[in-house]
């Protein structure tokens, strides 16, 4: 049994969803489980329906644009799909419901009932393509198997409970051979049934939440780009593909924000020995890379990792009382509870510096610490990591650039950069 993920820059268009296709056609006689993203940019798009309807604006044109290209969509890869074009229908008269009543006040609770829609959307209309062209498959529901806690677009997996629901309703969907099941990346429930978010780009973890549920023989993450790079090639000159890296690598690389994997997807792989594929569904026969549990090649290529938009959060007790261990786990606890991740920390005797992305999360959370602490801070920043790192490169990564903190470990140097 494989694993298999197509992200939304794979079902963009039609042209992305017949390529599902065909990548599927070389895997014939495998069992297969397919996670798939929404189409494209949707997800971005049903986040703006989300801050229409949250601020009380109309979202009726921007649902019917996305009804608008779902529906042409499927007209071109399943003609005649009278079925398939009734699902797609009746998900898209209830959101219209939905958003027809007013908004609960609960933002995050809104936002995953209506965002998680891409992926019903664009899953849909893949399976529907699969049948048309001869690949039967099995729709499920994801919600049906992954149970998450109720913390809305982060959700938690709860992982007993899914390991029973995959008992019951997925390991039966693989009786026939070679079994094809298709479903979503992205999306949970809860036990009361409320459909749930993993967090931005979470799809790929969802791959890996099912690889661990059916102890899959592999996980493949087909992309546009062939395989994991050293650098963002977009950024740098002269990438290295890293064909072969280890677990702990790839989720030291992806925690430091390399954006090819999401950073939760490793462990549950690793856990079981799953090893993960990166491949390009625009050509087949490139190699790829292998994460998996060799370390050997790890500390050969230094990599870059550049996350842009960064604020560099300076906090400081109004008393100019040390910043002792009350107030960090003081602060930390402001931070976990609105879900504002940590990129980089240091301290002093007297400021706790952090670097986050700049969200209106961030702000927020800002001002609820300047009620106990005096809070500075400095926006437009890049976090810069250096895995694998050496002087020449560091120099002419910083040179000519302010750096406003530093921060090494034998295999790692940060700087955060104006
Ligand atoms: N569709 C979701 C997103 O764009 C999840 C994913 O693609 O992984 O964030
Ligand atoms: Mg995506």
């Amino acid at each position: 049994m494989k694993v298999f993920k197509f992200g939304g820059a794979s079902v963009k268009d039609a042209a992305g969803v017949r390529n599902v296709a065909t990548v599927l056609s070389h895997f014939a006689d495998d069992d297969l489980l397919i996670v798939v993203s929404a189409m494209g940019k949707t997800t971005n798009a049903l986040e703006e329906v989300v801050w229409a309807f949250s601020e009380g604006r109309p979202t009726k044109p921007l649902v019917e644009a996305l009804r608008s290209t779902h529906e042409t969509v499927l007209a071109e890869v399943a003609p005649g799909d009278d079925a398939a074009k009734a699902s797609l229908d009746a998900s898209f008269r209830e959101l219209q419901r939905t958003l027809a009543q007013r908004s609960s006040g609960r933002v995050d609770e809104d936002y995953d009932q209506v965002v998680s829609l891409g992926e019903v959307w664009s899953t849909l209309v893949v399976s529907a393509h699969l049948k048309h062209v001869g690949i039967g498959n099995s729709w499920l529901d994801a919600r049906t198997v992954v149970r998450t806690d109720g913390s809305f677009r982060a959700a938690k997996v709860e992982w007993q409970a899914c390991e029973n629901l995959a008992i019951r309703y997925l390991q039966p969907l693989f009786t026939t051979r070679p079994g094809r099941v298709l479903t979503q990346g992205f999306i949970g429930r809860t036990a009361d049934g409320q459909t749930t978010t993993l967090g931005r780009e979470g799809s790929d973890f969802s791959a890996a939440i099912f690889a661990y549920l059916l102890d899959a023989e592999s996980v493949t993450i087909w992309k546009d780009v062939p395989g994991m790079f050293n650098a963002d090639p977009k950024r740098f000159r002269d990438t290295k593909l890293l064909s072969h890296i280890s677990y702990r690598e790839a989720i030291e690389l992806s925690y430091f924000g390399a954006s090819v994997i999401h950073p939760r997807t490793l462990q549950p792989l690793q856990k079981k020995h799953i090893p993960l594929y990166v491949r390009s569904f625009v050509d087949l026969a490139a190699p790829g890379s292998t994460i998996n549990d060799v370390s050997e090649n790890d500390s050969l290529i230094p990599s870059f990792i550049v996350k842009p938009k960064q604020l560099l959060i300076s906090i400081t007790p109004r008393d100019l009382s040390f910043i002792v261990e009350e107030n960090l786990s003081g602060i930390f606890w402001m931070f976990a509870q609105r879900n504002v991740r940590i990129d980089l920390m240091q301290n002093s005797a007297l400021a706790f510096s952090v670097v986050v992305d700049d969200s209106p999360r961030s702000h927020e959370l800002i001002e609820e610490l300047r009620k106990v602490y005096e809070v500075r801070y400095n926006e437009g920043c890049e976090l810069v990591t250096v895995r694998h790192y050496d002087e020449p490169t560091l120099a002419k990564l910083t040179g000519g650039r302010e750096v406003l903190l530093e921060q090494r470990s034998r295999t790692t140097a940060r700087f955060v950069l104006k």
